[in-house]
Formats: C-alpha cells, sequence, structure tokens
C-alpha cells in the first residue's frame, strides 16, 4: 500500500521526502513540516519518529533524519513516517518554544479528560493536527508505536521517559495494564537507561498527559516514549548515534527490523543505568538558601540521601551552604544556570520508584 504524508508519497519498498504543512504563516507562506516515509516492501506495523517539538533540541533532529536515511525499505516490515522537525519555527531561531506564542509546544496535545474553555491558539491547532495525523485519522496510517526525540539540561547524560498510564475514564484498569506491556517493551528496547515519568498527580500537574508522548499513550493507547538525547543547541556524536540506534532497536522489538544495521550499532556507544533499581524523575533538591551555585555532582554519579549535590556560595565566593538529597538514586543533569533563588531546584535526578507504572488517573484506587 502507498503511503501519503503530506506531500511525501511512497509505494512498497520506497522512501520519499516532503513536507506536510501546519498552518499557514500571517506573510503568506505555508508553515512546512519536513516529512520522511519509509515505506517497507512487506506490510506491517506504522511506527512514527518525531522530533524537535523543541526547537532547540537538534540532536533529537539529527537522530531522526540519520534513523530515516538509515533504514533500508527493503528489509523494512511495515512502515515509518517520520516528522524530524516538529517546532520549525523554534529551529530557526535556537529557540525550545516556536514564535507564535511562546509556551511550551509540548503541552498542547489532546487531553480528553482536562476540558479547557480557553480557545486553542495557533500553537495548539498544530498539536491537534499532528495528533490527528498519528491516529490514522489523515492520510498516513496510525501510529502502532512512536518514538518523540528531545534532549534535556546542558552535559545531560541519555535517557528514556516511560509516561505513567493512566486509567478512568479513558480505558479500565485491564486495558491499561495491557498498554504498559507494549510500552515497556518499547522503552526496553530503546536500551538507554529508563526513567518513569513522576508520579500521578504530578504528572498531570505539569500536564505532562498533553505531551506529544503522552497523549499518544494516554488520550490515543499508543505505545510512545520520549527519549532525551543529551544536551540541545549542537549536536552532540554520541547520544546522536544512541537515538539512531534506539529508534532500530525499537523497530526491531516491534518485528519491523530483524536487526539494527550493522553500522549503527558499531557507531552506538553503550549507556547503563548506574542503579539497577527503577527510577523515577524528581527535579531537586531544593535551595533554601540564595546565592550561586557550586555542584558537587555531575550527570551519572550516584546519590543517596545525604550526599551534597551543590554548596550555595555567596556573590562574593563563601561559603554558605550545603545542599544535600534525601532520597537515592543518580545524576541525569545539573540544572542549567548558576543564580539560586528561594527554592530552586539544583539537578534533575533519577530517584528510587517505588510507584506502579499502571495508575489511577484520579490518585485514587
Ligand atoms: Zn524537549
Amino acid at each position: 500500500m502507498t503511503v501519503e504524508f503530506g506531500t511525501a508519497s511512497a509505494s512498497p519498498g520506497e522512501r520519499a521526502r516532503g513536507y506536510w504543512d501546519a498552518t499557514t504563516l500571517p506573510t503568506g507562506t505555508p508553515e512546512r513540516l519536513p516529512v520522511v516515509v519509509v515505506n517497507g516492501s512487506e506490510a506491517g506495523p506504522t511506527a512514527w519518529l518525531t522530533a524537535g517539538v523543541h526547537g532547540d533540541e537538534v540532536t533529537g533532529v539529527a537522530a531522526a533524519q540519520d534513523a530515516c536515511a538509515a533504514l533500508d525499505p527493503d528489509s523494512l516490515v511495515g512502515c515509518v513516517v517520520c516528522l524530524p522537525c516538529v517546532n520549525p519555527a523554534g529551529l530557526r531561531q535556537t529557540e525550545r518554544t516556536s514564535y507564535y506564542h511562546g509556551d511550551d509546544p509540548n503541552r498542547h496535545f489532546p487531553d480528553p479528560a482536562s476540558d479547557s474553555s480557553r480557545p486553542p491558539r495557533v500553537q495548539e491547532r498544530i498539536a491537534w493536527r499532528l495528533y490527528e495525523a498519528f491516529v490514522g485519522k489523515g492520510e498516513a496510517p496510525r501510529a502502532d508505536l512512536l518514538v518523540d526525540l528531545h534532549t534535556a539540561q546542558v552535559g545531560s547524560m541519555p535517557f528514556t521517559i516511560r509516561d505513567r498510564v493512566l486509567y478512568g475514564s479513558q480505558r479500565d484498569e485491564e486495558a491499561a495494564h495491557a498498554l504498559a506491556d507494549d510500552l515497556e517493551r518499547l522503552a526496553d528496547a530503546i536500551t538507554l537507561p529508563v526513567v518513569t515519568e513522576f508520579e500521578a498527580v504530578e504528572y498531570t500537574e505539569r500536564n505532562l498527559q498533553r505531551s506529544l508522548a503522552g497523549s499518544a499513550l494516554n488520550a490515543a493507547g499508543i505505545p510512545a516514549c520520549t527519549v532525551e538525547l543529551g544536551s540541545r543547541s549542537v549536536v552532540e556524536e554520541g547520544n546522536r548515534a544512541a537515538g539512531v540506534a534506539g529508534v532500530c532497536r525499537a523497530l526491531v522489538a516491534f518485528e519491523m527490523l530483524e536487526s539494527v544495521p550493522e553500522k549503527v550499532e558499531t557507531a552506538a556507544p553503550d549507556v547503563e543505568a548506574p542503579v539497577d533499581y527503577p527510577v523515577r524523575r524528581y527535579v531537586g533538591p531544593h535551595a533554601e538558601t540564595v546565592g550561586i551555585a557550586r555542584h558537587r555532582v555531575a550527570a551519572g554519579d550516584v546519590v543517596e540521601s545525604g550526599t551534597v549535590v551543590a554548596d550555595v556560595v555567596a556573590p562574593t565566593g563563601e561559603h554558605r551552604a550545603s545542599v544535600t538529597v534525601d532520597r537515592e538514586g543518580y545524576v541525569l543533569a545539573r540544572q542549567g544556570g548558576v543564580a539560586v533563588y528561594e527554592n530552586d531546584p539544583l539537578a534533575s535526578l533519577a530517584v528510587r520508584d517505588e510507584g506502579e507504572l499502571v495508575v489511577s488517573r484520579s490518585g485514587r484506587e
């Protein structure tokens, strides 16, 4: 079957490139999102691959481009639909957000359980159009799996975020467990350290169910992960290669590829979690003392309760406080910037997770 998306049209066994119009700009041209469709010679599942939702997260963009280039349509079962640059306005300016109206473009995807009476602005309209596309309401087939490539903070280690699977109004508990099994298969296949999202209440407070992968997972029931590939603004070669390999390994896990292309496999660095227990995201510890941060930890360091994460010094350099963490885990990244205001977090951590992957949306059992 020929797969079409925007101006890209690929017959079985073909790779096609083109553009998909997301909106029309006030100055008269469409905002075109670049598209690559790799259509396998044999019919099968559809994987959607997205990157650059945050415009400055360029290692993800490069990894998506290179993953598409590495795939041979003749050895692919099913189809890959890739949007390597979901936020071209952000990419043009090396900015996280688009300049349409500055708010986070990765918090506008649909969540049927959180109605808003506020009329949607253009960024939200684009998110909804993209959602309709990957759930199969447009020309291209619905995603059977989705990988959304991002980057985190300066110097951060690469990792895969696995969202909580919510049950309640959208699906019952049994369906949530079946979806969670597929999600675990996807997250594990990518072979980067897996970090579960914040606990359910913080997850929805932060509106993460309205991220691209969060919405694909929790609104549409598609196994979907967010992959974080290091720093922003410049392409980090090792993390790019890890991202390409992660995408190919996901395709192997979903029986779309027999094996990862050898060139991709040899280029990929081994990235292992420094602890062997389940972890979740935690932004902290927080500083009570204001001043200038001097970190004592770096990405990949293991921490335990009492580990000093950073000192806070006066602007003139004298020591004011040492900030310790109250749980165990490891450092994903130091917080960017050194100015510490009241209650500012100092790091992004992966901490021991006692919670369940499948949780009730309301937070009650
Ligand atoms: Zn991002």
